[in-house]
């Protein structure tokens, strides 16, 4: 009897459900869809963030930056996904302004790269990759989320702003290493400008793939040498990105105008013909194809009349 219960409880215990594994291998992206259904949407994140669905939209304001310049302790740990950054006091980091309605709180930051410096940024600029993104992920109290993406380019100075900051992503190499530093947030964000930044309707970029997520990528970018780089080059993942996914119908706003986004088109997927107003070849050829044939072929229908 006493083994028959003993054979019941393993046998229970591997038909209960264990949460889905995924990671950047063998369980990678292509295999999250079949797991989590949200990640196989229409309005996922990353994206490439491409000049021909750019918007200029005024009801973009600066974004206000609550605590962001003070200096507080900083747990950073692995996570096994990425490393992630959290808050170790109970200070609040805020952030309002722009179009937002309420009021969001940072909850965590974390980062995402690649093996060499021509990869690791999820979201793509004009198809240009990066060799580093960081996610400063917000949540509103009625559960929305806000996520801050900041892409980094290399430079040839050390960016003394990261120091800190990057000692400990050295140390979080793996699950189960950690280390916490003092720092803020606002010296690892670039000085000159924060005010001009994309927006756009995506979701969280790893499973469970949750859409509704408002992204603000700014086009700024954070300086970091390729010497400090390497502080992510000791860590157990060799990349953790996500490709970009379809934008399908969505738009992508700036809070600046943007040079050659002026166009005519305003909404529609991204197979749609793009007619743009500065007399370019796409659109002359657009004009021809919608145009003109159509005036030729009304010619030759009324000549068959005659
Ligand atoms: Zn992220």
């Amino acid at each position: 009897m006493r083994f028959l219960v003993f054979f019941i409880l393993i046998g229970v215990y591997k038909c209960a459900p264990e949460g889905h594994l995924w990671n950047y291998e063998s369980e990678g992206p292509d295999f999250w869809k079949e797991e989590f259904l949200n990640c196989k949407g229409q309005k996922q994140s990353p994206i490439d963030i491409t000049k021909e669905y750019l918007e200029y939209d005024s009801n973009l304001k600066p974004i206000n930056f609550g605590n962001y310049d003070k200096v507080s302790n900083w747990n950073i740990s692995h996570n096994g996904h990425t490393v992630v950054v959290s808050n170790i006091k109970n200070d609040q980091f805020t952030i309002d302004g722009s179009d937002f309605d309420e009021n969001f709180n940072l909850l965590q930051f974390h980062f995402h790269w690649g093996y060499n410096k021509y990869h690791g940024s999820e979201h793509l600029i004009d198809g240009e990759k990066f060799p580093l993104e960081m996610h400063l992920v917000h949540k509103s109290k009625n559960g929305t989320f806000t996520v801050l993406g900041f892409l980094f380019t290399i430079s040839e100075e050390n960016n003394p702003g990261l120091d800190s900051l990057l000692e400990g992503v050295s140390v979080a190499r793996d699950k189960g290493h950690w280390q916490n530093k003092t720092f803020s947030l606002a010296a690892m964000l670039p000085e000159s400008n924060t005010l001009n930044y994309y927006r756009y309707l995506g979701s969280l970029t790893t499973p469970p793939c949750t859409e509704g997520v408002i992204w603000n990528v700014f086009s700024t970018y954070i300086n970091i040498s390729s010497e400090q780089l390497t502080s992510f080059r000791h860590n157990v993942l060799r990349l953790n990105f996500r490709d970009p996914q379809k934008i399908y119908n969505r738009q992508i706003f700036t809070s600046f105008p943007v040079e050659g986004s002026d166009k005519l088109r305003s909404r529609g997927g991204p197979n749609q013909p793009c007619v743009m107003q500065n007399g370019s070849q796409k659109s002359k050829h657009i004009i021809l194809q919608n145009g003109i044939l159509p005036i030729l072929f009304y010619i030759f229908y009324l000549f068959k009349l005659f």
